[in-house]
């Protein structure tokens, strides 16, 4: 389980569900008790009327809980969360022993080990300089990956590891998470690539559940007052809650449902009209630099410097010189930038959503299957690249990769480098 940093959060993650479950169950008395058994049944005679509301307020309310409980375990115990690179373990596993070492300190000592916590990067570490650096082959054996302006991988200063494509570091759990969306207290944690769909699920059938409280609420307040019989309190409370919540979940509804279909997180979608993608694209081995890209190989070659910085261009750094065997197992990438605004995996509207949703209606309603782009990796990239890629090779003029180097190529390191 990864929890918030920050106590305030954990507590307020801790008690939303005890607010939920109190909510739930005064708007089941009102509709159960109040509404269908005091009012359509006793009061109305209407027995047909009492039992088919009360079918269809269980049908949403079980719909609603099985949705909240697959994401909030899913948000438990499958949060999407990268691993930590192994000086973040190391880093890590020190602090917390310094924290039980100091666990009787004065509460001014434990707001001194919060700040140290707020502050937890590790600069020194920005990136891996070892050319070597465990990870960075899953990078350059694909066709094309997120990169810098240097070519290699996004580098994650808090968790000392290479950032996967769609990925950003989550502060409040302080762990790096795949298409991160945002902290959401209401579901227990962060929403990202494994609760998405079933968080997208879980407000619309909350929304749809507040909808059936508040007509049939609202129909019940007309009638009673119609047939002088008063106005019930508890009931418009009912209503009261359905709306405030019904109008919050319908427009994260909405609003999930556009992120999904355009493929951007909360997080892209903030800096969407903005954002520029730097990809690093496989060209032929040993294609030169050009006035539009410039070009990184890999394995990144060993400077022959013991003590040397990272890599910084192919010309600079003096380095072995490769024996013929490295060569074949090299792959040269270009490296190009989008414009603003546009989005390489967006594969339009109808595959964007199944890339999330399912590929068939029962995916798409009930919170079984996980989405398909999470299991989704290849020879290419870690998702699905759109028609972009295709785009970008033509815009830069960047040559074909030619059948010899296709399929056939060994990758790693050889010669035991
Ligand atoms: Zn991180």
């Amino acid at each position: 389980m990864v929890g918030a940093r920050r106590p305030e959060t954990r507590w307020v993650t801790r008690l939303i569900p005890f607010l939920l479950a109190g909510c739930v169950g005064f708007s089941t008395y009102v509709f159960v008790k109040r509404i269908c058994i005091d009012f359509y049944l006793n009061t109305q005679g209407q027995s047909g009327t009492a039992t088919g509301l009360l079918i269809v307020y269980f049908l949403f309310l079980f719909l609603m809980l099985i949705t909240y409980f697959r994401v909030f375990l899913v948000i438990q115990f499958n949060p999407g969360v990268v691993p930590l690179g192994p000086l973040a373990v190391e880093q890590r596993a020190r602090e917390k022993e310094e924290r039980k070492k100091r666990g009787r300190c004065s509460t001014l000592c434990r707001g001194s080990h919060q700040d140290d916590l707020e502050g937890n990067r590790y600069e020194g570490y920005w990136p891996d300089p070892n050319v070597d650096s465990p990870g960075l082959e899953r990078f350059y054996s694909k066709d094309i990956f997120v990169c810098h302006t240097d070519g290699r991988p996004r580098w994650c200063t808090s968790c000392c590891n290479w950032k996967q494509d769609r990925t950003s570091h989550c502060s409040e759990i302080n762990r790096c998470v795949k298409k991160m969306d945002h902290y959401c207290p209401w579901v227990g944690g962060i929403v990202g690539e494994t609760s998405y769909k079933f968080f997208v699920q879980f407000t619309f059938y909350t929304a749809a559940y507040c909808g059936v409280v508040i007509i049939v609420a609202a129909i019940c307040l007309k009638s009673l007052n119609q047939n002088g019989l008063g106005v019930d309190g508890s009931v418009i409370g009912a209503l009261a809650l359905a709306s405030f919540f019904g109008v919050f979940t319908f427009t994260m509804t909405a609003t999930g449902v556009r992120y999904i279909c355009v493929n951007l997180t909360n997080v892209d979608y903030l800096k969407s009209k903005t954002l520029v993608h730097q990809l690093a694209i496989r060209v032929p081995r040993g294609t030169p630099a050009s006035l539009d890209y410039g070009v990184i190989t890999y394995p990144l070659p060993k400077p022959n410097t013991p003590d040397s910085t990272p890599p910084s261009s192919d010309q600079t750094i003096p380095r072995e010189t490769p024996s013929p065997r490295d060569l074949l197992a090299t792959r040269t990438f270009a490296i190009v930038r989008t414009e603003k605004g546009e989005n390489p995996w967006d594969l339009g509207h109808y595959r964007n959503w199944k890339s999330v949703m399912g590929n068939n209606i029962f995916d798409w309603f009930l919170p079984f299957s996980p989405s398909p782009c999470e299991s989704f990796e290849n020879n290419e990239s870690f998702y699905e690249m759109g028609p972009l890629v295709q785009e970008l090779r033509k815009r830069f003029n960047l040559p074909e990769i030619p059948m010899s180097e296709k399929g056939g190529v060994q990758m790693g390191r050889v010669n035991g480098r």
